[in-house]
């Protein structure tokens, strides 16, 4: 079974996923019988509620590249790593067949050009494959400028293929890392991987399905405000399909270019991810976004309250009557609440808040904008 997992943003150091993990100095990945500690293992969260950890690691922390916001960028002096296929392979195995972890999440910088150094990757993910049978779960990175033949031959390793945009247009990524291509380096290999899912719907990767596909923004780094952000959010979602847009709020490196830039608000990188949810999850469009006049999402109330507040406060929708696009827009339901809605209304009104509350709502958010039966709850008076 393939899974679908939601993993913890990476770090600023955007394509090399995780700066706390692989801390320049600080090794990717140990040989079998070395202590587990310093490892770069994080805990990536399942559908069902569970979570696995997968070990989030380079393949080489050299990099060529001098993108300005980056730990790795070329010239930073540092000691870095490098591993051959099938030394990280095999040292990743070791740490699976021990228990340490269900799965890798693998990435590296760019050495020799982005063809050779995607081959390198894909060799250890055929490795990995196909040579130590290993049938867990395989998040691989795509670098910037990669052939297409290279996106396909990952589609069908791995369970998920992420490019990190670490900007939302050409102008923004200028600003951030300047030997990137935005359009062609970037954005060509998501919109390869959703042509390759549509042409060859019955021709599947690992597993007999195709992988899905994230990307990674370096939020706050470049200038951009959120209304940029979010309406490339809905053209990565709505059109080539993400399954998540990552939100990796810029920190100010030492020894970069943009080390005395501040540190976004992390309510702002909070913000962006719940609108990014309203827009993959909930059917809203970019014009329901609460952006102020500069384009940015107000900190202080989560995008889904700003927009009840501004459209139900006067005009409550009728539980037993909205219908699933009503019903997504009310604070405290979700998908899954509102699919209980319709499906308990089947039977009988629904009366009461408690009637809500045993479908999983959470009644105290989404009691101002709603009726039951014709009564606005939050306006009862209490029965003693
Ligand atoms: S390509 Fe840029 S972001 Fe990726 S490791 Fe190199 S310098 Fe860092």
């Amino acid at each position: 079974m393939a899974v679908e997992v939601e993993e913890e943003p990476g770090s600023t150091s955007a394509c090399l996923v995780s700066q706390a993990a692989c801390s320049p100095g600080s090794p990717t990945a140990r040989p079998s019988g070395v202590a587990n500690s310093n490892l770069p293992i994080t805990r990536v969260a399942l559908p069902n509620g569970q979570s696995m950890p997968i070990l989030k690691t380079v393949l080489t922390s050299v990099c060529e590249k001098n993108c300005y916001y980056c730990a790795f960028r070329a010239g930073r002096d540092f000691r870095r790593h490098t591993f051959r296929p099938d030394e990280m392979a095999q040292a990743f195995l070791d740490l699976y067949r021990g228990g340490a972890v269900k799965g890798i999440f693998l990435s590296s910088g760019v050495a020799g050009g982005a063809i050779r150094t995607q081959d390198r990757l894909l060799d250890t993910a055929d490795i990995l494959r196909n040579k130590l049978g290993f049938q867990g779960y395989l998040h691989l990175k795509i670098m910037p400028g990669v052939e297409r033949a290279q996106v396909e031959r990952a589609m069908q390793l791995a369970d998920r293929v992420s490019v990190n945009l670490e900007a939302p247009s050409t102008e923004r990524l200028a600003r951030l890392a300047p030997q990137k291509v935005f359009i062609e380096e970037l954005l060509r290999p998501l919109r390869w991987v959703e042509e390759i899912r549509k042409s060859q719907p019955s021709q599947k990767g690992w597993k007999g399905r195709w992988p899905s596909t994230t990307t990674q923004f370096v939020a706050g780094g470049a200038g951009e405000n959120d209304l940029e952000l979010l309406s490339t959010t809905f053209y990565l979602t709505r059109k080539l399909r993400l399954a998540r847009v990552y939100y990796s709020g810029f920190r100010p490196v030492t020894g970069t270019p943009l080390e005395n830039q501040p540190a976004i608000n992390p309510w702002r990188q909070n913000r962006l991810y719940q609108a990014s949810f309203l827009i993959r999850d909930y059917a809203f469009d970019l014009e329901d976004m609460p952006f102020n006049g500069a384009g940015e999402l107000p900190l202080d109330v989560d995008p889904k309250l700003a927009w009840a507040r501004a459209h139900l406060s006067e005009a409550p929708l009728e539980i037993n009557r909205a219908d699933l696009h009503e019903l997504l827009r009310i604070p405290g339901i979700g998908p899954r609440g509102a699919h209980a809605i319709l499906s308990a209304r089947r039977n009988n009104k629904i009366h009461s808040l408690s009637d809500l509350k045993s479908l999983g709502i959470r009644t105290s958010r989404a009691a101002p904008f709603i009726l039951l039966d014709g009564y606005q709850p939050a306006r009862q008076p209490a029965l003693f």
